[in-house]
């Protein structure tokens, strides 16, 4: 069992889930430390001294941000994932769990669910290109650091993540915080119109199943392959907003702008994962997002 843990990206969505569930790891946003400045992570891993790392930290986005800065995507999350991997092997930390994310595999696969071995084998979506690249090579060079100087270093890869502390901005937001608060700022019984066409299909994990699947992950992943978590449940986008109309109670009329629908499906396979961490029950999509729901109405701005 590792002791002394260090999340990068602890402030962030994922990092603040976690917390609540090892609130005794050591937990670092940007403030405490700049992973783009390797001086700074040197003197920081120094002080800290982890026996294993959590690597969350990224610039991460919706769609439309992600689109619209392609290249400040690609500049600062290579920065960070080189400089991270780099100053853990000098700094003799022989545990680093690295995320990724299932945007990062082929925008179009022979074969569905994907599997981990899919990963390289075809172009990422454009839309998301630098980012998808600047996460391949955090697998890449997590494999060669492990095998060259025999260190567990390896990667997860989570399917679309929702629930409680996301961030709702409709510009920066990802599907389900963007449909929520549109949810909530609409008046019951008008029109909501939604990107796309509402076809394709979307694998969400719950954040508090994921938290608790990297703790498992951390103990028990000594693979190269970079495990797939997610749900066994992959909704199309018409489902999804459907499921929160419900919840809503608010009968709205549903539109799509039939623009910008991205891949038609992305769902992985979870097989791998449960051989590893063993049965796990997951939150099914309704009552993650009734939870995610009431959080919002709870804690939204005024
Ligand atoms: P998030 O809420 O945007 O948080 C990003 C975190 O990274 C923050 O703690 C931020 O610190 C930190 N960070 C950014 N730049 C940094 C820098 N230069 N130096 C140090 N720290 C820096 O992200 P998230 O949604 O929790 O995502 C966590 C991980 O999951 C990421 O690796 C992401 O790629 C992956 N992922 C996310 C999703 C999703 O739907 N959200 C889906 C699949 C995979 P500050 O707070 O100080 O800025």
């Amino acid at each position: 069992m590792f002791e002394k843990v260090l999340v990068t990206g602890g402030s962030g969505f994922v990092g603040k889930r976690l917390r609540l569930l090892k609130p005794d790891w050591v937990y670092m946003s940007s403030d405490d430390c700049d992973l783009m400045n390797m001086k700074d992570i040197k003197n920081y891993l120094n002080k800290i001294k982890p026996e294993a790392i959590i690597h969350l930290a990224a610039r991460v986005g919706g769609i439309k941000e992600a689109s619209e800065n392609q290249s400040d995507f690609f500049y600062k999350n290579s920065l960070i994932n080189i400089n991270l991997i780099h100053a853990a092997y000098q700094a003799n930390i022989k545990r680093v769990l690295s995320c990724l994310s299932t945007c990062c595999f082929p925008s179009v696969n022979e074969t569905y669910p994907m599997v981990e071995e899919d990963l390289m084998v075809g172009e990422p979506e454009e839309i998301n290109e630098c980012y998808s690249y600047a996460k391949r090579n955090l697998y890449i060079q997590s494999k060669w650091y492990s095998r060259e100087y025999g260190l567990n270093y390896n990667t997860f890869t989570p399917s679309n993540i929702y629930g409680p502390d996301n961030v709702f901005d409709l510009n920066k937001g990802h599907l389900i915080s963007s449909m929520i608060r549109k949810f909530t700022e609409a008046n019951p019984g008008s029109e909501l119109t939604f990107w796309g066409t509402g076809k394709p299909l979307r694998q969400h994990i719950y954040v508090d199943d994921l938290a608790k699947i990297i703790v498992l992950l951390l103990e028990k992943h000594n693979t190269n392959h970079p495990i797939i978590v997610a749900p066994n449940e992959n909704l199309s986008i018409k489902e999804i907003i459907d499921v929160c109309n419900k919840i809503s109670g608010k009968n709205m009329k549903i539109s799509f702008n039939n623009y910008l629908d991205g891949q038609y499906r992305k769902d992985g396979s979870n097989k791998r994962l449960l051989d590893i961490v063993g049965d796990f029950n997951f939150t099914s999509f309704e009552e993650g997002l009734e939870k995610t729901y009431s959080w919002y109405q709870k804690n939204k701005e005024s």
